[in-house]
């Protein structure tokens, strides 16, 4: 194996993943940013992210300190798997787990993994760590490098999005808000309109909530 558990990583990591659908499956957990309730809501063709809650392909959750944050539904029967996990057999005739949301619908967060993002706004701290998927994915093993300067090409627009939203949710942290109140002001919108547009109008709000 080349990489530690939550190691942070600088330059490059070693990793292909199998498509075993583990970390799709159990106890994982899949949190969203408005830009993926965007996506989600489109290929799902929802005008309104608000379905996404109300047909329970997503929940609000606890997050970090005060905040609250949506995460992916899992469903429970007939074991706890992501809504958009498919099975197909591969060549070997092997069960494997596809994610419907694979290119330009998938969450943030998967596309991410194995890294996570770290983000300390009082710190100035803007970093990638190796979080294994799951305990028995074999994705370590690989001999295939991957380099962060490449991924961070790859995923800009996504990894601007996601630190604005985290930059919303420290602001918001002092406020000590409600599920409601976190539902209404991010994650609530129509998805009619542009991602910017939309960003730009959740952050107007909560600016003004902010100097309130
Ligand atoms: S556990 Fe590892 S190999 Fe299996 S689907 Fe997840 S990332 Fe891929
Ligand atoms: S969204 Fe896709 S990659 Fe993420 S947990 Fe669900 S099936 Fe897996």
């Amino acid at each position: 194996m080349k990489e530690m558990q939550f190691s942070e990583i600088k330059e490059s990591f070693y990793f292909t993943c199998s498509q075993c659908g583990n970390c799709c499956t159990g106890y994982q957990k899949v949190f969203l940013d408005p830009y993926d309730l965007f996506k989600m809501a489109r290929y799902l063709r929802f005008s309104h992210t608000r379905s996404l809650f109300e047909q329970d392909f997503v929940t609000l959750v606890q997050g970090q300190h005060r905040s609250w944050v949506p995460q992916i539904k899992f469903r429970e029967r007939p074991f706890r798997f992501c809504p958009f996990l498919q099975n197909f057999t591969d060549e070997k005739d092997q069960l494997r787990g596809r994610c419907s949301l694979h290119g330009a619908y998938k969450p943030f967060i998967c596309s991410l993994a194995p890294l996570g993002r770290e983000i300390d706004f009082v710190r100035g701290q803007d970093r990638f760590l190796f979080v294994k998927p799951d305990p028995e994915c074999p994705g370590p093993e690989s001999s295939e490098e991957h380099r962060i300067k490449d991924i961070k090409e790859s995923y800009s627009t996504e990894l601007l999005y996601q630190s604005r939203f985290f930059r919303m949710l420290h602001d918001l942290d002092v406020l000590n808000y409600s599920s409601r109140k976190y539902m209404e002001l991010l994650y609530i919108f129509p998805v009619d309109r542009s991602i910017e547009s939309i960003y730009e109008k959740i952050e107007k709000s909560v600016e003004n909530v902010i100097n309130l």
